[in-house]
């Protein structure tokens, strides 16, 4: 993306609702998309993507007692960067916290889940994309199965971790599928330039949606207004309705 398409209100939840597109997309068991042999890993630009993105996938994983590997790009230090309250250092070790109690409010045990803390510069990882392609090449394997950001999500981090895990995947073998996040906001309903044919869903219950939405609260960082400056939370309402189907989009 050249410009930054995410301004504004966005496409509103109404709107996805009613997509008939989106209707059409048919559905995929997790299991189906990560066979028994293969290994997951969720390369996750910030603190949050995993869970907005993969929550009903990744308690789906652990039910089966899958092992996961979780790759967090950033720690998320640039959220605020004018805030006095959340400073990058408060952001790094909060975010941190924020994502552990995530997955364990998912149900995602920790001893069978490894966790990889990149440390690229949040807002930045282009800069570093051949560095963050070297990272994948050493910790993923022939075989696995990767869960990313799509390419062309309109954030400037998920587009380059997504380049970043195009190419590590490609390079050993291993399958890439690619998870829309900011596209919510910025494309319409019927967008052409969602890839509609490679979109898949992962269906989720009322159960696990519960569990992901409770999750998602506990990026407290993230869905609280700003407590020096009461500026609004970078995840509105708006957004987490937007986000928050009962089913997740994947593009093969
Ligand atoms: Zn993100």
């Amino acid at each position: 993306m050249s410009a930054n398409p995410i301004t504004g209100q966005g496409t509103s939840p109404e709107a996805w609702q009613a997509s008939r597109r989106l209707a059409e997309v048919a559905s995929v068991q997790a299991q189906a998309l990560v066979p028994n042999r293969s290994r997951a890993v969720i390369v996750s630009p910030h603190p949050d993507d995993e869970v907005l993105g993969c929550g009903g996938l990744l308690q789906a994983l652990a039910r089966e007692g899958r092992h996961i590997l979780l790759v967090s790009v950033t720690d998320g230090e640039a959220s605020h960067p004018d805030s006095r309250w959340w400073t990058p250092q408060r952001l790094r070790a909060t975010r941190r916290q924020e994502c552990a109690q995530a997955l364990t409010r998912l149900g995602v045990p920790h001893e069978r889940m490894t966790w990889l803390h990149g440390g690229f510069p949040d807002t930045a990882v282009a800069r570093h994309e051949q560095a963050l392609t070297n990272v994948l090449l050493d910790c993923l394997r022939p075989g696995d199965t990767v869960f990313t950001t799509w390419r062309h999500d309109g954030h400037c981090d998920h587009e380059a971790v997504g380049r970043a895990s195009a190419a590590a995947t490609r390079q050993i073998g291993a399958r890439l599928l690619e998870v829309p996040i900011w596209a919510w906001h910025w494309a319409s309903a019927q967008d052409p330039r969602i890839p509609w044919r490679r979109a898949r869903k992962v269906l989720m219950d009322e159960a696990a949606l519960a569990r992901k939405r409770h999750a998602v609260q506990a990026f407290v960082s993230q869905t609280e207004p700003d407590p020096a400056s009461g500026n609004p939370p970078v995840l509105t309402p708006r957004t987490l309705e937007r986000l928050l189907h009962d089913f997740e989009v994947v593009f093969l």
